[in-house]
């Protein structure tokens, strides 16, 4: 008998779970005539492969059949001993070993994040806006969202305050601190501070996202909010996708040993354990010290890439468009004149050649419309002028219609 209905034998959950329109967006956006700005893609050039291939050959010769079998749930030991170790000395973050917990990239990170703590529900607290694929994998446990807007300094601390005053009552709160995606923004340290008083004093957690820590192109760098945390109220999620290669899907969990040995436990039902071969390459790019070379690398081509965007952006946009200007990562975060619907303006971006995603993606529940992302890193620097050049005549068509 053929199947009538595909739809009949999901559950419920998952027949409301349906792909991004985001991810349509992706795939229209790399037609070759149009210049996209609507990825998040690090750039192939930062991926080192000549050392990855001498490391892959080096360590079946001197390991062999380690690196091929299936490893512990927590990870292998000395990989997480160096990520403990370059969190103590350049992070002045004091964590063990054994509160660190390797996982399939932050994405699986924050799955298990979701799993672990919410219920149906559950007070859950994102910044507006926010990262979307936090939000598709929170998702899955139906929690009710509080959103608490972003200025250039991060999550609005004072906004938080007043929703816990007025009685909201999160388990946790989710925050990308360092280098915001979608925003760029950052969390000035007095805010971190301050997040850290209000999570003591209402009872809750925070999981501190922080995949752009290490791409910083200017200014003083900033401490994550785990190292401002007496009271281990914070959990903080690591990857290798931005200093190293997103393919390795490496990442980890750092954090109170009590909430890793459910998270471990979670974990084990999904996958058994991470990519046992790249933890092991991980590791021999970070005890030889090459991480460090190869991250000045990343960002020496980065940091040109992003002074173009920013500099195409004032050359090009109108009076009454504004922009963040981010200190590392990835983003700029452009809001418009609040007449323009950044979501019905994309085809006729894509019409002139350019792509980008529109703002309300990247909200909870209250999308602002105006508001859209761009990245820089997956782009040429003649194409990042050429796209905010592009861009700005179709705002001004708008405005002008
Ligand atoms: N969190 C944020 C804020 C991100 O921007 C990304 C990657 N774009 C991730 C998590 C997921 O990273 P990973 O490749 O480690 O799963």
């Amino acid at each position: 008998m053929a199947i009538k209905s595909v739809e009949n034998f999901y559950s419920e959950k998952a027949k409301d779970m349906v792909a991004s329109e985001v991810k349509d967006l992706l795939e229209a956006a790399k037609s070759e005539d149009i210049i996209s700005l609507a990825g998040g893609l690090p750039h192939p050039r930062t991926f080192p492969s000549d050392l990855v291939k001498n490391i892959s050959c080096k360590i079946l010769e001197e390991k062999g059949a380690e690196t091929l079998q299936y490893g512990t749930t927590m990870g292998f030991k000395g990989l997480r001993e160096e990520i403990a170790k370059r969190y103590r000395n350049k992070f002045n973050t004091d964590i063990e070993p054994d509160s660190i917990m390797i996982t399939a990239g932050s994405q699986q990170g924050l799955f298990l994040i979701g799993r672990a703590f919410l219920e149906s529900g559950d007070d859950l607290v994102v910044e507006a806006p926010t990262y979307l694929a936090a939000l598709t994998a929170f998702e899955n446990f139906s929690p009710n969202y509080i959103e608490v807007p972003l200025d250039e300094d991060g999550m609005k601390i004072d906004i938080l305050k007043q929703k816990l005053e007025n009685g909201i009552n999160p388990k946790f709160v989710y925050t990308v601190p360092t280098f915001q995606n979608p925003a760029g923004v950052t969390m000035e340290e007095e805010n971190r501070r301050r997040l850290m008083e209000l999570s003591r004093k209402y009872d809750f957690l925070v999981i501190e996202d922080g995949p752009y820590n290490e791409l910083r192109y200017k200014g003083e760098r900033i401490n994550p909010i785990i190292s401002y945390d007496n009271e281990k109220r914070t959990i903080f999620l690591g990857t290798f996708s931005k200093i190293l290669a997103p393919g390795f899907r490496l990442g980890w969990i750092m954090g109170d040993r009590r909430f890793l040995e459910k998270l471990e436990v979670i974990k084990q039902s999904l996958d058994i354990c991470s990519n046992v071969f790249s933890q092991h390459i991980a590791y021999e790019y970070m005890k030889t010290g090459k991480i460090d070379e190869q991250i000045k690398k990343i960002i020496r081509f980065y940091e040109p890439k992003q002074q173009v965007l920013l500099e195409s952006l004032e050359d090009y946009m109108p009076d009454n468009v504004d922009w963040t200007t981010p200190e590392g990562g990835m983003f700029s975060w452009v809001t418009l004149p609040e007449n323009i619907d950044a979501k019905a303006m994309l085809n006729e971006a894509l019409e002139e050649g350019v792509a980008y995603v529109s703002g309300h993606a990247f909200y909870a529940t209250s999308p602002v419309k105006n508001s859209l992302r761009l990245n820089f890193t997956f782009v040429e620097e003649e194409e990042i002028r050429e796209g905010v050049r592009k861009l700005a005549k179709v705002v001004e068509n708008r405005l002008a219609s």
